[in-house]
């Protein structure tokens, strides 16, 4: 008698490791000096060496190498001083010198972590197993004749970081948070546009699963070129319950490389995993090794800037906020840069952090604006919101009127404006108790409920006084006068 145990998805663990491709945003290419700019005619960017003419020899650019170094640095990377370039072998049309220039053995950079943080608030630390510099390849293209395919090589000899992750990737969304980071991390640090629908930012995600609470891995499968943090959630919770489905069924994994197919979220067979000597490694004799002396590795790390995560933290400890709203201001560098400066100025500094994270945010992404084009100063702001808070307007006041007529006035005295305006907080309690009599005669029913212990009825007084206020008066203290009047 067979004993068939039933095991259901939840018994298994998903393990995955990325490597993700980095367009560095240089002017111009790894090993010549053709731009690397992206858009431009097929064939413009390209020169004997992109072109593999015979006798052209690559040239390293400097600027890629403090790129890669700057990457180490932030995601806590040994940097290897000594590193050297090696030869990747194979035949494709778009590859003319039938290699690609990559580093095997001993990369720039080495044995590092990031850390990001989940939904549930919980820090998750994913190992980086190495960075190494790499040349892009050209492009073929397929659709533009019936009978031939073209070849456009601009793209051959941009630069490249590539960031291989430990196998350390437990589910889809600390692979999702972890690209999300990465983003970040190459906007902030100038490395790259980091822009994932252009191609600067692309990953493959190598996906297996295993038995949970055992600890050996299970063969992987990889799924190649993902070009959206969402596809790549896709891919994996995809490929995840097809891997769960063979083994239930009593089949095993096959290594293979896959790809993705975004229009159905499936995953299928591209070609069986070829193997890593196939490539046929060796240094590239046409570039000596890279020496990085300490003078210069030294004016780089004392050149890097603060981290975002090192800014959240130092955000939610001095201002007291959430790491929400800390990772918020961190990751966006004309915001926090409002911030510090409007910060000095400001009353009350959660005040200036709720109005920017809150109904500011709210206001620029209405009108597709970034902060530093907006036409209110950070000492301006400051000020609109000590009013609020000295409640002498109200936010709805200053929002819909104040704000926008700084905008466009050349008035500098704020108060002055908000006063020839008319739109200071009335202190005329007379016009306020006329206000409240008129709703107390207009809602004779409510009043009654109310009295009865409807008490919910009193949103609907206190909101016909702001408007007979015209939003002028301060909603706390009409709140207090309506439930006078009713007692
Ligand atoms: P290759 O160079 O052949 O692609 P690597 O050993 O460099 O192989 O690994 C590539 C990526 O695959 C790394 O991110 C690594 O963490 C990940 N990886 C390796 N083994 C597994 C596994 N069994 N399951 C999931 N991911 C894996
Ligand atoms: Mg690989």
């Amino acid at each position: 008698m067979s004993t068939n145990t039933i095991t259901t998805a939840s018994e298994f663990e998903l393990v995955s490791g990325l490597e993700i491709h980095v367009q560095l945003n240089t002017n111009t290419k790894i090993f010549s000096s053709d731009s690397a700019s992206f858009g431009a005619k097929p064939n413009e960017h390209i020169s004997p060496v992109s072109l593999a003419l015979p006798g052209a020899l690559p040239k390293l650019n400097k600027a890629v190498v403090e790129k890669a170094v700057k990457m180490g640095l932030a995601l806590n990377c040994t940097i290897n001083q000594r590193n050297y370039f090696d030869r990747k072998n194979y035949f494709y049309a778009d590859l003319p010198k039938g290699y690609q220039i990559t580093q095997d053995n001993l990369p720039i950079c080495q044995g590092g972590y990031i850390e990001v943080t989940l939904g549930n608030g919980s820090v998750k630390r994913i190992g980086i197993n190495r960075i190494h510099l790499e040349e892009d390849a050209g492009k073929s293209m397929h659709d533009q004749n019936d009978r031939y395919s073209y070849v456009d090589l601009n793209r051959a000899g941009v630069p490249l970081i590539e960031i291989v992750t430990e196998a350390d990737i437990r589910s889809s969304e600390e692979a999702s948070a972890l690209l999300t980071e990465m983003r970040k991390l190459v906007r902030h640090l100038d490395v790259s546009d980091g822009n994932m629908e252009e191609g600067s930012l692309r990953c493959d995600a190598n996906i297996s699963i295993r038995k949970s609470g055992t600890t050996a891995f299970g063969t992987r499968c990889e799924v190649k070129n993902l070009n959206s943090i969402r596809n790549v959630r896709r891919a994996m919770d995809f490929e995840f319950n097809r891997q769960v489905d063979v083994v239930t069924e009593g089949g095993t994994i096959i290594q293979s490389t896959l790809n993705f197919d975004a229009e159905n979220g499936t995953t299928s067979p591209m070609r069986s995993k070829e193997m890593a000597n196939d490539y046929r490694y060796f240094p590239d004799p046409d570039l000596p090794p890279m020496v990085l002396s300490d003078q210069w590795l030294d004016r780089v790390k004392a050149a890097m800037p603060a981290l975002p995560s090192q800014i959240t933290q130092e955000l939610m400890e001095n201002y007291n906020i959430s790491n929400g709203e800390a990772s918020l201001l961190a990751g966006d560098a004309e915001l926090l840069a409002f911030f510090y400066k409007g910060v000095e100025a400001v009353k009350h500094k959660k005040s200036l952090i709720n109005w920017l994270v809150g109904p500011i945010r709210a206001l620029l992404n209405e009108r597709a604006l970034s902060i530093a084009a907006y036409h209110v100063t950070p000492l301006q702001l400051a000020e609109v919101i000590n009013l609020c808070d000295d409640k002498k307007i109200t936010q709805q006041v200053a929002l819909q009127q104040l704000l926008p007529a700084i905008e466009n006035s050349q008035q500098s005295n704020i108060p002055a404006l908000a006063k020839s305006l008319n739109l200071w907080i009335e202190e005329n309690d007379d016009e306020l108790e006329g206000f409240i009599d008129e709703v107390m005669a207009k809602y004779p029913a409510q009043v009654s409920a109310y009295k009865k212990g409807k008490k919910g009825v009193l949103g609907l007084f206190v909101g016909e006084v702001l408007k007979m206020a015209k939003g002028k008066a301060d909603p706390q203290k009409v709140n207090i006068q309506v439930q006078k009047k009713l007692a």
